[in-house]
């Protein structure tokens, strides 16, 4: 059944040239009775070519994806492309706009709310106008995320599982043409709530991106990212000038829970190892401290994972269930 979406556009996804225009979204809080959330959105479409989709700022507060888009959407040339970009910089507006991973308006994290519900909350509107509006029109999508306020993450391109071979093999090609640092096949312990997950459903080639982290604008990550955009857009054809992509790469997954080590207690974490440490299974991966009762011993947390540290939490305060380390390990799957 097709869901009617409540977002209206100022741009058409079949036109020719650049356009740089809003998605609009009914909104009708106190202060307003008749606005919209605006959510910025350009289209960039010349000759014959695959349509690519790029978003950033899914998470409003991972910056190097809004900021290389909002470069793209100003320098690009629409002669300069075979093909059609959507390209989407600040998905959620209301968040990037507060530096939230979660929306300040409906306090829902919009990467666990796809696909979306068109008669839902903002964040529901959003991915079901992603959901149902965008995906029909794309061959690919480049999701650029970083870690967060509370990760400081290794720059990495992100492998969405699909479960058809052929599809996945689409996508690893993809994502190995982003040429990050670190190539990492991330399931999200099976998460169907994503942009990526449901890119996939809808059987789009699908890259992610973790780039750097911690809340900041990482100087490596951001070139990385700027990099990344255009080998994606040179591997599907809407550019020339491929760069070389390097041939000796391990890829790496965050192969279950046992890879996420977890605070057990309420106090603050003492990380062992900095990030891209090979550690293992076992081995000490840090501590909590108690600071209210210096009498008491930490509480030590255990690597339960062999690999590297990928991701590290940032703040140092911590409850239980916070995640304080993510591991990588050396890809064990089937490619195809
Ligand atoms: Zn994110």
């Amino acid at each position: 059944m097709t869901r009617r979406s409540t977002a209206y556009m100022t741009v058409d996804f079949g036109k020719d040239g650049k356009q740089v225009g809003s998605v609009n979204i009914p909104h009708s809080p106190h202060s307003d009775a008749w606005g919209a959330t605006v959510l910025p959105i350009a289209v960039v479409k010349n000759g014959t070519g695959p349509t690519l989709i790029l978003s950033g700022g899914n998470h409003g507060d991972e910056y190097e994806g809004p900021i290389a888009l909002g470069e793209l959407i100003r320098d690009i040339d629409p002669g300069a492309i075979q093909g059609c970009l959507i390209v989407l910089p600040a998905l959620n507006i209301p968040a990037v706009m507060a530096g939230t991973r979660t929306s300040p308006v409906d306090g829902l994290n919009l990467n666990r709310t796809y696909p979306g519900n068109p008669e839902g909350t903002i964040s529901q509107q959003i991915s079901a106008f992603m959901n149902d509006v965008v995906y029909p029109h794309g061959d690919a999508f480049l999701d650029l995320h970083s870690g967060g306020s509370s990760l400081d993450i290794l720059p990495s391109a992100i492998v969405e599982p699909a479960l058809d071979p052929a599809h996945q093999k689409r996508n690893v090609e993809a994502v190995l043409a982003f040429d990050a640092p670190l190539t990492v096949v991330v399931s999200n312990l099976g998460e169907t709530r994503t942009s990526t997950a449901s890119a996939v459903r809808a059987g789009l080639t699908t890259v992610g991106t973790e780039m750097g982290g911690g809340g900041t604008v990482g100087l490596e990550a951001l070139a990385i990212c700027r990099r990344g955009i255009h080998n994606v857009l040179a591997h599907l054809g809407l550019v020339e000038n491929k760069s070389a992509v390097r041939e000796d790469r391990t890829l790496f997954e965050v192969a279950g829970s046992q890879s996420y080590v977890l605070a057990s207690g309420d106090g603050v974490f003492e990380p062992f190892h900095a990030n891209g440490t090979e550690i293992s299974a076992g081995q000490p991966a840090g501590r909590v401290h108690f600071l209210d009762d210096p009498m008491r011993l930490p509480a030590e947390l255990i690597y339960r994972q062999d690999g590297i540290v990928y991701a590290r939490r940032q703040p140092g305060r911590v409850k239980p269930g916070n995640c304080c380390i993510v591991v990588a390990s050396p890809f064990q799957g089937d490619l195809a």
